[in-house]
């Protein structure tokens, strides 16, 4: 369930919103101040997108939204802007924003743009294990198991391996494989090394 944060000062489309989009399937958390988002326990960091409003009693959502990316957070963002600021947007794009939408707005848009940014900011789910035959490599442990028991690897053997199953059924020339295993790091694996 993505977690979205929203920052809106208009009490009853805050809460409409949170209604509408918990439906959608959103965990929704509401602040209606941008004194309220700057203290929110844990920052932005647990949350997958931020729905801004631009206008807020004590400030703006750009501010916010520049001081997030200055701060280094990527979590994508869009404003809901009123008509009227809605000249400003170039602003809250350049600043780090996403998309923007322009009240009133259709629920049903906002959707699909709120799952659009979610889409480009986390791509297709990456995959956390290869499985080949009997083997089964556990990608963010680096671990290869066959048949159940563990095999020792060297780094290069490992990425070898990697790269056999990724591609399996398929003819990979030795440029290939020395281009993909080749890392930049110093860590260099030459044709002999291949070969064995
Ligand atoms: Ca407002």
């Amino acid at each position: 369930m993505p977690r979205l944060f929203l920052l809106e000062d208009d009490a009853s489309l805050a809460e409409g919103l949170a209604w509408a989009l918990g439906k959608q399937g959103f965990e929704v958390s509401c602040a209606a101040t941008l004194a309220q988002a700057r203290a929110w326990p844990g920052g932005m960091a647990g949350f997958d997108i931020l729905v801004l409003d631009v206008g807020l009693p004590d400030g703006s959502g750009f501010t916010f939204c520049e001081s997030l990316r200055a701060a280094g957070c990527n979590t994508p963002i869009l404003f809901l802007t009123a008509a009227e600021e809605e000249v400003n947007i170039i602003r809250g794009l350049d600043g780090g924003g996403d998309d923007y939408m322009t009240k009133p707005f259709q629920l049903g848009e906002l959707c699909s743009r709120l799952r659009a940014l979610l889409r480009r900011a986390g791509g297709a789910a990456a995959p956390q294990t290869l499985r080949s035959g009997g083997l089964v490599i556990d990608l963010p442990g680096c671990r290869v198991t066959r048949s159940g028991r563990t095999l020792e690897l060297t780094a290069a053997e490992y990425r070898l391996l990697c790269l056999l199953v990724r591609h399996a059924g398929q003819t990979l020339t030795r440029r290939a494989i020395l281009d993909e295993l080749w890392d930049g790091t110093g860590d260099f694996v030459d044709d002999n090394t291949l070969s064995v």
